[in-house]
């Protein structure tokens, strides 16, 4: 197994595809695993925590890989016993699913920090990677559309994300701070990889908690960031994240995904970008951002797309390492 300490920055559904890639080729100790918590909610009296969920769910085996969320072998009588009552159903929340908000919101009102909550979810289910939330604090992620303001699950779920966006922001992000490790966890990175996740809603998110973005930039130890791109011959895998660029007036292209992460509000913040074969015409146009460019097949549909796409960006990771890119 490769010896070298990864840090993951991830989302919900492409973020765990390669987290789990990654988890099956490096010792435990070497990755740890930051998670989005932007799109966190409280719903029907608990705490929900899609991205959380969906990571954690896909480390331990769990997930429904047709939805993406979720859990498999799922059973939904509490949502439809709730429907029939006239009570909200529009967030499906299965039962296994309802355990875990259960227990986790039982334990936040007992005092417990979400990153404790997550470190014994993690260690029942049997998950040897480090998994943090970026912060213990609540961020949630508001969407700025036509139709106004909207709550991040409003816009994504109830409205199946048909309002047209035109910016967004982390409410209260200023005061937030990230939760323990994942400082030391980034400063000690050699190689810090954004997943392809949605660079809005699920990346940006992360970036934005204070001190992490510096931490990350803070090339005093020897580092590489690298980005796998989340957008494949212009389009999102799935969810919205070209419907966002195009609203936000922008070509939703790999080339676009790298110059979201390389301009100067992020402070130049890559060294390497990953993207699709598919793609392969905008690599001049990315290696004149100034980046390493490594094209190759990102579409993760089975298990072994996993793993050698993990594999592959490790491999660039460690030639960025020692020079040879
Ligand atoms: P969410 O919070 O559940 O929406 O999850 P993410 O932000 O992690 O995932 C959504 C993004 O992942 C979308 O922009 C997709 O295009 C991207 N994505 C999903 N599956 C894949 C894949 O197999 N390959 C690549 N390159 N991107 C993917």
């Amino acid at each position: 197994m490769l010896e070298i300490k990864v840090v993951a920055l991830a989302g919900g559904v492409g973020g765990a595809k390669l987290v789990d890639g990654l988890s099956r080729i490096l010792p435990s100790d070497s990755l740890t695993v930051i998670v989005n918590t932007g799109d966190d909610f409280d719903h029907l009296g608990l705490r929900i925590c899609p991205d959380l969920d969906t990571v954690c769910y896909m480390l331990a085996g769990l997930a429904n890989l047709t939805t993406g969320w979720g859990r498999k072998a799922e059973t939904w009588n509490a949502l439809q016993s709730l429907a029939e009552l006239g009570g909200p159903a529009w967030f499906r929340l299965g039962d296994r699913d309802l355990g875990t908000h259960l227990e986790r919101t039982r334990l936040l009102a007992k005092g417990y920090a979400l990153s404790e909550v997550t470190q014994k979810f993690c260690e029942v289910w049997g998950i040897a990677p480090h998994v943090l939330p970026m912060s213990d604090d609540q961020i949630p992620t508001m969407v700025q559309s036509d139709e106004g303001e909207l709550a991040f699950q409003d816009y994504f779920v109830k409205r199946k994300c048909q309002p047209r966006v035109t910016g967004f922001y982390f409410a209260g992000i200023e005061s937030a701070q990230p939760s323990p490790g994942v400082q030391q966890s980034l400063s000690e990175a050699e190689i810090v990889l954004i997943c392809p996740s949605n660079p809005w809603v699920s990346i940006d998110p992360i970036l934005a908690v204070p001190g992490i973005k510096e931490v990350i930039l803070d090339r005093a130890k020897r580092k590489q960031v690298i980005a796998v791109s989340p957008i494949i011959a212009g389009a999102a895998v799935k969810g919205p994240a070209a419907k966002m660029y195009l609203e936000m007036g922008i070509n939703p292209s790999a080339a676009s995904v790298a110059q979201h992460y390389g301009s100067q509000d992020m402070g130049g913040l890559l060294n390497g970008y990953v993207f699709d074969h598919l793609d392969a015409g905008q690599d001049q146009e990315i290696t004149g951002l100034g980046l390493a460019t490594l094209v190759t097949n990102t579409l993760m549909k089975t298990l072994e797309d996993r793993m050698r796409l993990a594999e592959q960006v490790i491999d660039f990771g460690k030639k960025l390492l020692d020079g040879n890119v």
